[in-house]
């Protein structure tokens, strides 16, 4: 289901409704609600319908976006609900803090119908990393059609996060209900509505290993995997964004090429390939020994983590672009930039597992 919500400041008299979006006229106030709900539109055509009635109101006239909290002008709301779908277009994050916990939400999942999404930010994580995820997120949601609903998998990089049911709170009692939140938000965007209370963002204790009582509350440990594999970046020079495999379109459940051996061998390479539009992470992984031929009797896919939890220090290294080669040797790891013949050692590869806090609590 996509829905759209209004309110039109002080105008809108004029505004006549239609089957499938309704206007109401609060006259002890002098505003109008526009409110829509559609089960067969997608959200770009909503949101242009939403565009077609609110353009009949004065330029200047003030509309609060209910959904996403946004409040402009009636000009730029039109501008806004007809440009292209996108996270800018149809999100807004807030923040808030709420009992010493710092909490992002990801403010608009009600267009599809769906509770908004928070996430606790632990005190060593930036907020612009999480914003950058909650930003992910919102693209997923957008271009995948994947609700970011409870039981659902997200793949992050080599993470996986995931939405908390109700049982979370039972597992994590310092965690204040997400009605107690919400009301929290509430105060700060004047909503108009009363939508449902929002869901936690949840992420995998082990990627490899994935049970009922095996997530924890947050997306820490993927922020700070994120973080290392920029520094890995910029410590050998790869001039490119660190490129997380998530997120495609057509995201597949089994995105990496593993040769039989890989997990057993103690030298390895890895291959990142041009991706295909199947939405693979790119990553081939294989041994080094030249009599085993790597063809479709030997290579099987697989997830990264399978590959990544043999040797936690290769994590640092998942981030490069497709093009990139990492080798790892005995005497540690070697990279081979797109288009050069030569490898060379990474002389700071770190140690760390990089999904633990920097000060170094396991
Ligand atoms: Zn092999």
């Amino acid at each position: 289901m996509i829905q759209q919500a209004f309110r039109v400041f002080g105008d809108g008299a004029q505004l006549q409704g239609r089957s499938d979006l309704s206007v109401v006229h609060d006259s002890s106030v002098g505003d109008t609600l526009l409110t829509g709900q559609w089960a067969h539109e997608s959200l770009e055509s909503a949101r242009r319908i939403s565009a077609s009635i609110i353009k009949e109101l004065q330029d200047e006239t003030e509309v609060l976006d209910l959904l996403t909290g946004i409040r402009e002008p009636a000009e730029q709301a039109v501008e806004r609900l007809t440009s292209p779908v996108s996270v800018a277009a149809c999100f807004r994050f807030a923040s808030t803090t709420f009992q010493g916990l710092r909490f992002l939400r990801l403010v608009g999942l009600a267009q599809f119908g769906e509770p908004d999404l928070l996430v606790e930010i632990e005190d060593d994580i930036r907020e612009e990393q999480v914003l950058e995820l909650m930003g992910h997120l919102g693209h997923y949601r957008l271009t995948s059609n994947r609700r970011l609903a409870p039981g659902e998998a997200i793949p992050y990089g080599y993470w996986l996060l995931s939405v908390a049911s109700e049982r979370l709170y039972e597992t994590f009692p310092r965690l204040p209900a997400a009605e107690e939140l919400a009301q929290a938000y509430q105060l700060a965007i004047e909503w108009g509505l009363v939508l449902p209370p929002p869901n936690f963002l949840i992420e995998a204790k082990d990627p490899q290993r994935i049970g009922e009582d095996d997530w924890v509350v947050g997306a820490s440990q993927a922020l700070r995997v994120l973080d290392l594999q920029r520094d890995a970046h910029e410590r050998i020079a790869a001039i490119c964004e660190v490129d997380v495999p998530f997120c495609e379109p057509a995201f597949s459940q089994e995105p990496v090429m593993l040769c039989s051996r890989v997990t057993s061998t103690d030298d390895f390479f890895g291959h990142r390939m041009v991706l295909g539009p199947d939405g693979t992470t790119g990553w081939q992984f294989g041994c080094h020994d030249p009599e085993h031929e790597h063809d479709q009797t030997t290579m099987a896919f697989g997830v990264l983590a399978q590959v990544a939890n043999t040797d936690h220090r290769l994590v640092q290294y998942l981030g490069l672009p497709p093009g990139w080669s990492v080798s790892r040797e005995k005497d540690g790891f070697w990279l081979n930039p797109p288009g050069e013949e030569r490898s060379f050692k990474d002389e700071g590869s770190a140690e760390r597992k990089p999904w633990c806090r920097i000060e170094g609590n396991e």
